[in-house]
């Protein structure tokens, strides 16, 4: 799949959101197979863009329409935020169920909590060369860091 492939796959809507018209999950997710792999439309253009993200984060929806592709409505969450996410969209039943990774990116945000309240002015990159940061990619170490300067 190249990326003028994807965008022939979507469309815009006059709301901002950039949807995808071709397969989807039962979710409502954009999916595609890139190669040998069955894909998510959204994480895919993320990466394509941003570079790989670790597999305990997640690309979440601003808009909160699933199938969107627009990247400036998509950001990189845990599994908690976006749980918390829909929790607070009332859409959420069964907040354990990704009780594994939750109990992970927790860790991760514990470590950077501790870094970055005692390094305020740090960036991803120099929590990374500290090394405190449990995780080796600086889009990954900015999510965490992103997730916790802003809580
Ligand atoms: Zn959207």
């Amino acid at each position: 799949m190249n990326i003028k492939n994807f965008f022939s796959k979507t469309k815009a809507l006059e709301s901002g959101c950039v949807v995808w018209t071709a397969n989807k999950t039962n979710g409502g997710y954009g999916r595609f197979r890139n190669g040998k792999r069955l894909v998510l439309a959204h994480r895919f253009l993320w990466e394509w863009i941003n570079g790989p993200i670790d597999d305990g984060l997640l690309v979440c929806h601003k808009c909160d329409n699933p199938t969107c592709v627009n990247i400036d409505h998509l950001f990189v969450g845990t599994h908690k935020d976006n749980s918390d996410d829909k929790i607070s969209k009332g859409r959420w039943s069964n907040g354990d169920r990704r009780g594994t990774e939750r109990g992970k990116s927790k860790d991760w945000l514990e470590a950077a909590r501790v870094y970055f309240s005692e390094n305020p002015t740090a960036s991803a990159r120099e929590w990374i060369a500290s090394g405190n940061c449990p995780v080796k990619s600086p889009t990954t170490a900015s999510a965490y860091k992103k997730a916790v300067v802003n809580a």
